[in-house]
């Protein structure tokens, strides 16, 4: 406010009444979604042209219109104060609406499977209801999230299968987000080699069951979610288990155990989140045939040749890369969950932690596609 005053008091001792004008048509291109230079150009050449056209004709209508008052200014003053009103007052009202934003490909599907499950029940202490309040108090301020947003994550069902380097960040941020009922499946043991990447388990879990530790630690972390442990890997067969889910998100590190978790997901139209990473490289996305995106299948129809694609313990992974990558497969979750944004469907993320660069590849269903082409997809 201080600074209008005083830019009030400029044009006024200026006599630049043009210069209100012109800073509503910038304040139009900037709504129009025109940023960085690309704003700072057009500003430079309307005034320019503007300047160009008093000088020129400093006589003429153009000239005599941009003189205050005139009823050109008035009128685009007028109009951008009722515009910034209304989006004021939208805004406004968006941000105490009880729906929504509802758009993005073939969300309707996940959000119904997730508003279907029983709600979960709280065994904490106390009042849970302020308790829970609190803690997600973040995510409810969050315009895309908000108190229906937090209530889909709670009634959500995400089976995570593998408590590795990507499965422990996943495991960590779904808890501490508030899913309401997590599986995570892993016939694993921690190893001490494990701890320099898995940041879900501590020196003391060495030698237990990945999948038990991974349940106490997200417990710990949040007692008002209800966790699963399945010390067991998930094979193709496993369709019924994860028709119990509204998500899927794999972190395993092997070509065979990744094909069968997409063959499972693929079978009774679950979108799966998958991720992987090796050395300084990882990469993921939403594998999602049933809505439109392709499965894994589609891009890696075979087994890569023995030697192209190394598991981390023979070729090696820097201890945050998949903590990176981990995390972001966490958001790709919760945005498919709550309904926000676009999730990764269709395109992959190649992330380079070695030189800092991210790169995103449109990738497509495919019509032969061994496992969700034609013939093979289940109906719906
Ligand atoms: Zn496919």
């Amino acid at each position: 406010m201080p600074v209008l005053i005083l830019l009030l008091v400029f044009v006024w001792a200026t006599g630049g009444w043009w210069l209100l004008g012109y800073g509503a048509v910038l304040g139009w291109l900037y709504w129009l979604r025109l940023r960085g230079w690309k704003l700072g150009l057009a500003a430079l050449l309307l005034w320019l042209a503007v300047t160009a056209a008093v000088h020129r004709w400093p006589e003429g209508a153009f000239a005599r219109a941009v003189q205050w008052p005139s009823p050109v200014l008035l009128w685009l003053l007028a109009v951008t104060l009722i515009g910034l009103a209304a989006w004021s007052l939208l805004r406004l009202a968006h941000r105490h609406s009880v729906a929504l934003p509802q758009q993005g490909p073939g969300l309707v599907p996940v959000k119904q499977a997730v508003s279907e499950a029983p709600p979960v029940p709280v065994n904490g202490t106390g009042s849970p209801a302020d308790a829970e309040l609190d803690r997600y108090a973040r995510h409810i301020v969050l315009r895309e999230l908000g108190g229906p947003g937090q209530a889909a994550l709670r009634r959500a069902r995400v089976l995570v299968v593998g408590a590795g380097g990507l499965g422990a960040p996943v495991c960590l941020y779904l808890a501490a987000a508030g899913v309401g009922r997590i599986t995570v499946a892993d016939d694993d043991r921690v190893g001490l080699s494990n701890l320099q990447r898995q940041v879900i388990f501590r020196t003391a879990d060495a030698d237990r069951l990945k999948a038990e530790a991974a349940r106490d630690a997200m417990l710990a972390l949040n007692p008002h979610v209800a966790v699963t442990a399945l010390d067991r890997r998930i094979t193709a067969e496993d369709a019924a288990l994860l028709a119990g889910h509204d998500l899927v998100i794999d972190g395993t590190d092997s070509f065979a155990a990744r094909q069968a978790v997409n063959a499972a997901c693929v079978a009774v139209g679950v979108p799966l989140v998958a991720g992987s990473i090796a050395q300084w490289e990882g990469q993921l996305t939403v594998w999602d045939p049933a809505r439109g995106a392709p499965c894994m299948a589609c891009i890696f129809p075979e087994a890569p040749a023995a030697g192209l694609a190394p598991a981390c313990a023979e070729a090696g992974v820097v201890g945050p890369l998949p903590g990176v990558i981990g995390s972001m497969m966490a958001l790709e979750a919760i945005k498919l969950i709550a309904g926000a944004g676009e999730p990764l469907r269709g395109r992959m993320l190649i992330f380079d932690g070695l030189y800092s660069e991210n790169r995103l590849m449109k990738i497509s269903r495919r019509a032969d596609c061994p496992v969700c082409g034609s013939g093979h997809l289940p109906p719906g």
